[in-house]
């Protein structure tokens, strides 16, 4: 049997040693969450009693640090947030629309993370809800589901928000359902399309407007000219990468769902080893044949702490 290793132990074991060599380079939003992280239910936490009023059996329980991106808080999270959800579902088909950033604007993001984040959330769900509302495509005004990854499958950054949206919407008056072709929703080259207009329309105003800050490597995007120049081959690129076939039925939205909100950068399951030689993990390497997709990767402890702390969301994001 695997000993089961914890992104807790590494932080725990390697944690203070990491922040000492980067002191003054951390930010305090991933200070909290590193703390957060190692005290998670030890002894500093505190504790409560369990008992059973049957039995009389007790037990001591360390408090746990509900930390949005401690990997062990994030089942009784999901389960809550789940639960609310489900009241929301409609009995309709769903589908599921996926939009990313192209790397170019993921490096802008990193160092921007709630104004460029807080884009990506806008410029999404005003693209959907107005081809949706466009009498071309739907006409109708539709709801969504939105939650933000910013991560890949290695824990590199990949900013990208799911999307889930029921198959049809309210009629302008708001008197009728609408409902769409039952395999189709929106055509996703028209998504696209404007997805990347809204999105680097808004970002261009948000540079224009001094709200983006740029530091080390990224210093010279200041310039407004190198700034538009660094932009314009993603202007070419497609941006919404996929939209995928709707879902069975509101069970399986919500099971899909569970797999998808309150996920961090990495789950202490996929960890395999912590060693001298850093942290094994598992990953899918999305560039190979589904068969041999399922990888390990060994990265230096500190590489494995920097990763999962470009992760960490600023205020307001959770
Ligand atoms: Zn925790
Ligand atoms: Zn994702």
């Amino acid at each position: 049997m695997r000993a089961s290793i914890e992104v807790a132990d590494i932080f725990r074991a390697l944690g203070p040693g990491y922040r000492a060599a980067r002191a003054g380079h951390l930010s305090l939003d991933q200070l909290k969450v590193m703390s957060a992280i190692e005290t998670c239910r030890t002894v500093i936490m505190g504790g409560h009693v369990e008992a059973c009023t049957d039995c009389g059996h007790w037990r001591v329980a360390y408090n746990s640090c509900r930390n949005r991106h401690c990997p062990r808080c994030q089942g009784a999270a999901a389960r809550t947030w789940l639960a609310e959800r489900e009241a929301d579902l409609l009995p309709v088909g769903y589908f599921h629309v996926v939009f990313t950033l192209p790397a170019e604007v993921a490096d802008i993001a990193l160092q921007n993370k709630a104004a460029v984040y807080g884009l990506l959330f806008q410029a999404a769900s005003a693209t959907m809800t107005t081809i949706a509302a466009d009498p071309k495509h739907l006409g109708a005004r539709i709801g969504i589901t939105a939650v933000l990854h910013t991560w890949g499958s290695a824990l590199t950054h990949h900013p990208h928000i799911h999307m889930i949206v029921p198959g049809g919407g309210l009629s302008p008056d708001g008197n009728r359902w609408v409902s769409s072709r039952p395999a189709f929703l929106l055509p996703v080259r028209v998504l696209d399309k404007l997805f990347r207009r809204l999105f680097l329309t808004r970002l261009m105003a948000l540079h224009e407007a001094g709200r983006l800050a740029f530091h080390g490597s990224l210093a010279s995007l200041a310039d407004r000219r190198t700034f538009l120049r660094h932009l314009s081959p993603v202007r070419k690129k497609r941006w919404v990468v996929y939209a995928k076939p709707p879902f069975a039925g509101p069970e399986t939205v919500l099971g899909y769902l569970s797999r998808y909100t309150h996920r961090v950068a990495i789950s202490n399951s996929r960890l395999v080893r912590f060693d001298k030689a850093g942290v094994t993990f598992r990953y899918k390497d999305y560039r190979r044949g589904s068969a041999d997709r399922q990888q390990i990767m060994t990265l230096t402890a500190d590489e494995f702490i920097r990763r999962f702390l470009l992760h960490v969301l600023p205020k307001g994001f959770h």
